[in-house]
C-alpha cells in the first residue's frame, strides 16, 4: 500500500439540513488525519431550488464536478411526491454516475440483531435507468404510468463494475439480484445480461438470486453474500435493508460512480428533525470520504482514519445518540474529537482489506451496442384506451372497427390481465385499456403507414392514450403477454 503526497481537489457540497454539520466533522478529521485536499465548495438541493435553480443543481456546481470529477456531497432535500425532481438524481445523471456502491461492514461497539455476524458485503447499484429515468405519464385522471427503462448496456456497465469491485477488493463472489421471473424482459435483460458477462470473470462465483429472496436471506444468514448487484430500484430498496443490518443511516457510505465524475456521499438524508442541533453521527459521510481517499489511492491515510473511527467506536466514550445504545451521548463535533484524538491507533477489530483502485470497465458506448437481429418486423400494436365502458363493450366496439381492416384484435388486458374475449374470474377496473391488434396476415410486417390509418380509425370513437408496437427481433417476440393470455 502506498501514500501519495499529491493534493486533490474535490467538490465539496455540504448539502441541506445536517449536511453542513456532518461536512465540517469529515473535513476537520481528513485534515488531522493529513489528507491532503483542496475543497471547492459548491452549492445543490434545497438552496439552489430557493434561489430558483428549478433542477436543484447549478451551473457553477456542475463546473467545479467537471473541472474536479470528485465530489464529496452532503444530503440534499427533495420534495417528496410532488414538486421538483431530486437533486441527487440529477447529479448522478448529469455525469452518467451509472453505479452506485454501498459497502455494509459490521463496526464495532454497534449493537443490533445482527452484532457478531461479521456482515461484510457490497450493495452494487445500477444508478441511471429503470423506473428512475422518471418518464411518468397520467394515462386517465385516474391513472399513472411510469416507465422501466432498462438497456443491455447499463446492464452491462454496471454488471462489469461489480465483478471489478469484487477483484479490487479480494472479494470471491457476486450475487446478481432481479425479479426477472415476473419482469422477463426488463429485469430479465440484468439477469441473461449477468450470465454472459460472469463468463469474462472465471475467478468469481457468480449466482442469480430473486430480489424477494435476496431480502429474505439477507435477514437470515446475511453472511453468504459478498457482492450484490442489482437494479436501480431493487438496488435502491436493498442497500438501505443492508444499512439497517449494522446500525442504520449514520453509518452508512456510498460512492456514485462513472467514467467521467465519482460522488462520495452518506446514504442518509438530510434528517431535518435534528438538523443545526449537533447531534448528527458524521461517520456515515467519513466512511464515503474514506472510500474517496482509497479512490485516490491514499491507502494508508485512508486506513489510518478507519483505526481511529473504530478505537473511538470500540471504545464508546464519545458516541452520538443514534449509536449510544443507552450510554451518555455526545454531539457531533465531540464525536469527530474523538476520532482525531484516536488517530495513530490500531484497532484490532479491523480486517484490512487487500484494496486496490478499481479497473473501470470498458464497455462499447455507441447507441446502437448490440448487432442488431438478422431479421426484425412487427406483428400488431397495443393501443392502450381511455374509457369508462366495460371491457366486454369496448372490445365488440373495437371488433366492428377493425372489420374490413388489416387488423384484429386478439385481446383487451386491464393493469395487464385479459378481460377479453375471456375475462378473468374477478374485475375491477379500471378506465386504461390495452388493446393488442395484430395484423390479420400472421406471415406479413406490420407498416407504420398501416397503423396510423388504423389509430385515425379508432380515435373516431375512443381517445387512444398510447401505442406500443408489438416487435419481432429474429422470430422471438419483443413483448409481453398479458396474464391469461394465451
Ligand atoms: P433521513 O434524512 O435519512 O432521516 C431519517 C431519520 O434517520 C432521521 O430523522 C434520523 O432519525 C435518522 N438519521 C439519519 N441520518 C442520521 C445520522 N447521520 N445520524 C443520526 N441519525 C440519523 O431520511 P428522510 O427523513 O426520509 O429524508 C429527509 C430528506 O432527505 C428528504 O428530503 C429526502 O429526499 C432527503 N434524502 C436525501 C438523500 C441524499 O441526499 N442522498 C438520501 C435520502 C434522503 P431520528 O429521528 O432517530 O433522529
Amino acid at each position: 500500500m502506498t501514500t501519495t503526497a499529491t493534493k486533490h481537489n474535490v467538490t465539496m457540497i455540504a448539502g441541506d439540513g445536517v449536511g453542513p454539520e456532518v461536512a465540517e466533522a469529515t473535513k476537520d478529521i481528513l485534515a488531522a488525519a493529513g489528507a491532503s485536499i483542496e475543497w471547492e465548495d459548491a452549492v445543490a438541493g434545497k438552496r439552489a431550488f430557493e434561489s430558483g435553480v428549478a433542477s436543484g443543481v447549478p451551473r457553477d456546481t456542475i463546473d467545479s464536478l467537471s473541472k474536479t470529477r470528485v465530489a464529496l456531497k452532503g444530503p440534499l432535500e427533495t420534495p417528496v411526491g410532488h414538486g421538483g425532481k431530486s437533486a441527487n438524481v440529477t447529479l448522478r445523471k448529469l455525469f452518467e454516475m451509472y453505479g452506485n456502491i454501498r459497502p455494509c461492514v459490521e463496526l464495532p461497539g454497534i449493537g443490533g440483531p445482527f452484532a457478531g455476524r461479521g456482515i461484510d458485503l457490497v450493495v452494487v447499484r445500477e444508478n441511471v435507468e429503470d423506473v428512475y429515468a422518471g418518464i411518468e405519464h397520467m394515462q386517465s385522471p385516474n391513472v399513472a404510468q411510469c416507465l422501466k427503462l432498462i438497456s443491455r448496456k447499463g446492464c452491462e456497465k454496471v454488471l462489469r463494475l461489480s465483478f471489478e469491485l469484487a477483484k479490487a477488493q479480494g472479494r470471491t463472489k457476486v450475487h446478481c439480484a432481479t425479479k426477472a421471473n415476473i419482469m422477463k424482459l426488463t429485469e430479465g435483460m440484468m439477469k441473461r445480461t449477468f450470465e454472459d458477462v460472469a463468463q469474462d470473470y472465471p475467478g468469481i462465483e457468480a449466482h442469480h438470486i430473486i430480489i424477494d429472496n435476496c431480502c429474505h436471506q439477507l435477514v437470515i444468514r446475511p453472511e453468504m453474500f459478498d457482492v450484490i448487484v442489482s437494479t436501480n430500484m431493487n438496488g435502491d430498496i436493498v442497500s438501505d435493508l443492508t444499512s439497517g443490518l449494522v446500525g442504520g443511516l449514520g453509518i452508512a457510505p456510498s460512492m456514485n460512480i462513472g467514467d467521467d465524475a465519482v460522488m462520495f456521499e452518506a446514504v442518509h438524508g438530510s434528517a431535518p428533525d435534528i438538523a443545526g442541533q449537533d447531534k448528527v453521527n458524521p461517520t456515515a459521510l467519513l466512511l464515503s470520504a474514506v472510500m474517496m481517499l482509497r479512490h485516490f489511492g491514499e491507502f494508508d491515510t485512508a486506513l489510518k482514519i478507519e483505526h481511529a473511527l473504530y478505537v473511538t467506536l470500540e471504545e464508546g466514550k464519545a458516541l452520538t445518540g443514534d449509536i449510544a445504545q443507552g450510554r451518555p451521548a455526545v454531539g457531533t463535533k465531540r464525536f469527530a474529537e474523538e476520532v482525531v484524538a484516536n488517530l495513530g491507533k490500531q484497532s484490532e477489530k479491523l480486517t484490512e482489506r487487500p484494496y486496490k483502485p478499481i479497473e473501470m470497465p470498458k464497455v462499447d458506448s455507441s447507441l446502437t451496442f448490440v448487432s442488431p437481429p438478422a431479421k426484425r418486423r412487427d406483428l400488431g400494436a397495443d393501443i392502450f384506451i381511455e374509457s369508462g365502458d366495460l371491457p366486454a363493450q369496448v372490445g365488440k366496439g373495437l371488433d366492428a372497427i377493425a372489420e374490413g381492416t388489416p387488423f384484429e384484435l386478439k385481446m383487451i388486458s386491464n393493469r395487464g390481465t385479459q378481460v377479453y374475449p375471456v375475462a378473468a374470474a374477478a374485475f375491477d377496473g379500471v378506465d386504461h385499456h390495452r388493446c393488442r391488434f395484430v395484423l390479420r396476415d400472421k406471415s406479413a410486417a406490420m407498416t407504420h403507414a398501416q397503423l396510423v390509418e388504423f389509430l385515425a380509425k379508432v380515435a373516431q370513437t375512443y381517445r387512444w392514450i398510447h401505442v406500443e408496437l408489438l416487435p419481432e427481433f429474429d422470430g422471438a417476440a419483443g413483448y409481453s403477454k398479458a396474464q391469461g393470455e394465451d
